[in-house]
Parts: structure tokens; sequence; C-alpha cells
């Protein structure tokens, strides 16, 4: 990918603002793919080709905001599955089916239809004369961090293994000894699934955890021992609210606050983000982004972080009844972002009460803080 940038295109006698987005992955190229939308405004991707990921599955619910990815999807599940060692729950959507999305597939679906829209890629800003710099470059992650990590097979198996109508997006019936642990498995066809095996945890494992993990789960619970693997993916994702690489710069995607710090899911939010710097686009003035997750949501997940962190254990308790409390509408909306009051209230009444009320206080005296400081600075500029 290369090229040089594309002259602004003018738009009823008014040139278009030029803006440089940093990083050619998720949110700069779906931003890149919906140019035509942006009447005012001009982008070229800077991205030096220096850090290439490999290809791996983006898991989501459908939305409203996604109507535009569906074509491109490879896989949809009306039913979903969590299992914990002593109970499995069974959601399903008519309306919400979880999704697989490959992510070359994705960027190189964007890709063309931001070449198509006159988007240029280049390896870097010289002879750039941007506007505005939106930055999509990762974040880092604060030390200390809660992560979830995982290692995945995509497998294929020489006879009829798995059932292909139902996604399993949690099963705790694994080593629980390193964290929070669980098997999540998406089964393409009868004979093609993608096996992970994923930890929530401040440190990471060695590759033979998770590697012992997927064939113990596969020979014990799908009585799968004869398979090939086509392709394997890896990611640490930081489950925290986590500060843009360059505080000058404006961040998108996982740099803009996109990543929900209590599931990882990244890809429907950025989406929504996209939709909101198109919906706030105005001529002659900057992109503006905002963070798509409210104050309340990023409360109730440091909450949550800090319960799982502290007692690891109640994890598949916590996710088995989440699943028994909302049917397969409100948990896909709640864990798209969109949680009405009555789906915040279930979930409040399907969690353990004592240790989230033990990890409440320290957030509101944390948050109490954090009000005074600027409430503090604010008197102090304006002296
Ligand atoms: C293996 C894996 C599986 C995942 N699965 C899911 C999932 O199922 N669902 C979900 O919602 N989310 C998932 N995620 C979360 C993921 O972080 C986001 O989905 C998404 O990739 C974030 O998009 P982004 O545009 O912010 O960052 P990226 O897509 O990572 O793009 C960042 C870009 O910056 C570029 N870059 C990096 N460093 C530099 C540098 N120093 N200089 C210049 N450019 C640089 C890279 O080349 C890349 O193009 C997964 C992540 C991984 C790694």
């Amino acid at each position: 990918m290369s090229g040089k940038a594309s002259d602004n295109r003018i738009n009823s006698g008014q040139a278009k603002m030029p803006i440089a987005v940093l990083g050619a992955g998720c949110a700069a190229l779906s931003l890149a793919a919906r140019s035509d939308a942006f009447s005012s405004h001009q982008f070229t991707i800077v991205d030096p080709e220096t850090h290439l990921s490999d290809d791996h599955i983006w898991g989501f619910w459908a939305m409203p905001w996604l109507d535009h990815v569906t074509s491109v999807t490879q896989k949809t599940w009306h039913n979903w599955r969590i299992i914990s060692p002593d109970l499995l729950l069974d959601l399903s959507s008519k309306t919400h089916p979880y999704c697989a999305l490959s992510r070359h597939e994705w960027l190189s679906h964007c890709h063309q239809r931001a070449k198509d829209a006159g988007v240029s890629v280049v390896h870097n800003l010289d002879h750039l004369n941007p506007e505005q710099i939106l930055d999509s470059r990762p974040p880092k992650s604060p030390p200390g961090a809660l992560l979830q990590h995982f290692l995945g097979y995509e497998i294929t198996s020489n006879r009829d293994v798995f059932n292909p109508d139902t996604a399993i997006l949690m099963d705790f019936r694994c080593d629980q000894s390193r964290g929070v642990h669980f098997i999540y498995y998406l089964p393409f066809t009868q004979r093609r699934a993608l096996v992970e095996s994923t930890l929530f945890s401040p440190s990471l494992v060695p590759e033979d955890f998770y590697d012992t993990a997927i064939k113990h789960y596969l020979a014990n619970h799908l009585e799968c021992t004869d398979y090939i693997v086509k392709r394997r993916e890896r990611g640490v994702i930081p489950m925290a609210n986590l500060k843009q690489r360059d505080p000058d710069r404006t961040g998108i995607g996982a740099n803009g606050g996109a990543i929900r710090p209590s599931s990882g899911y990244a890809f429907t939010f950025i989406q929504k983000q996209i939709d909101q710097i198109l919906r706030g686009a105005k001529p002659g003035k900057p992109l503006q982004v905002k963070k798509p997750h409210s104050r309340f949501e990023l409360m109730m997940d440091q909450i949550f972080l800090d319960v799982i962190r502290h007692k690891p254990s109640l994890a598949p308790a916590i996710f088995t009844s989440l699943a028994r409390y909302l049917n397969g509408d409100e948990f896909a909306c709640f864990l798209s972002g969109e949680a009405s009051m009555k789906i915040w209230l279930k979930v409040i009444f399907a969690m353990p009460k004592w240790p989230f009320l033990l990890s409440l206080v320290p957030q509101i005296r944390k948050k109490y803080r954090d009000d005074q400081i600027t409430t503090d600075q604010n008197l102090g500029q304006n002296k």
C-alpha cells in the first residue's frame, strides 16, 4: 500500500479540510471507507506498514449501526451459549445474531471503498499538510492493568464434531489456576471452528498453557483429537480505561477509548464512534471524536473489573447469572453498549451483592476525588 496524497477535492467551491489518519487498522480504514459521506473533509491514511497484524476474527452482535458490515460477515449465529461447571445457559436472538468477521476481509473491503472515494494511503507524513491529525495507533496499556489474553486455532476435523448453530461464548470448564479462564469457540461448519483459550489476568501465561487448554477441551468435551490447525490468532487486549497515545493528537478507535474495558469488544464501538464523528462533522471545523461509552458504563466496568481481579473465582457465576437474568436481545444490547435502565437493573440484580458493594465504595471515593481535582483546577484557572 502506498501512493501520493490526492489533491483536496473541491466541494461547492470550498476546499475540503485535509485530515491525516495515523495507522491503517480497523478505525482508520472503517472511517476512510465512509469518506463519501464526509462532504467537507478529505482523509489520507498514514501507515509505515511496520506493525502489520495477522488475520483474526472480530465478533460482535448485529446492531442497526452495523448494517453496512453484514454483507462482509463470515457467519452469524442466532444462538449462543455460556457454560460453567454446573450450569449451561442458552440464549438466542432473531434480530441481534452474533457475527464473525475476518479482519483481513474487512480491511481490504474498506481499503477498496476508500480508494474508490479518493483516499490515499502513504507511509509517512512527509509532503502532507493536514489541518487535523487523527491518531489510531494503539494506546499503551497502563502497568498492572488486567489483560484479556488469548490464543486460538482455526481447525478442521475430518469428521462432524461441531454444532454450527450455536456459538460458545464462554465455557469455564477449564483450568482456573492462572486467572479467569474460558474457552471461546465459534463453529463455522460441522468440521471447521475457531477455538480459543482466553484469560483475564494481569500477567500473560506461557504459550503451552493456552495450547494444552485447547487440546484438553477438544478431546474431553468434543471428542475431537484428529484435526488440522489452519490458522492461529493471538491477542492481548487491555481491560482498562486507556490514555491516548499522544495527548496532543485526537485519538480514534482503541486510541480514542473504543475498547469496552469490561469485555475487550471494540469493533462495534469503533463503528459507533465513526457514526458520531460523521454526525458532528461541520464544514471548515476539525472532526470531533468522543468515547463511545458513557461515564456510567465506564464506572460500572471499573467496579466489575475490580471484582473479578480480586475474586476471579466468581467469574463463572457472574457470567452465567448475566445469561440467566437477560434474554438474548437484552444480552446482545448490553454487550453492545445499548443497555436501557431496565437492562441495567436486571444486570445489577444478577450480580453477587457483597463483592460489588465493596468495590463500589472505593469507586465513589475516586470519583469524588477526581471531581474535586477538576473543580480545584477550574477554580485555579478562573482566579
Ligand atoms: C487477535 C485479536 C482479536 C480481537 N478480537 C476482537 C473481537 O472479536 N471483537 C472486538 O470487538 N474486538 C476484538 N479485538 C480488539 C481489537 O483491538 C479491535 O478490534 C481493533 O483492532 C482496534 O482497532 P484500531 O483501529 O483501534 O486498532 P488497530 O486495528 O490495531 O489499528 C492500529 C493501526 O496502527 C498501526 N500502527 C501500530 N503501531 C504503529 C506505529 N508505531 N506507527 C504507525 N502505525 C502504527 C498498525 O499498523 C494498525 O494498522 C481483537 C484484537 C486482537 C488483537
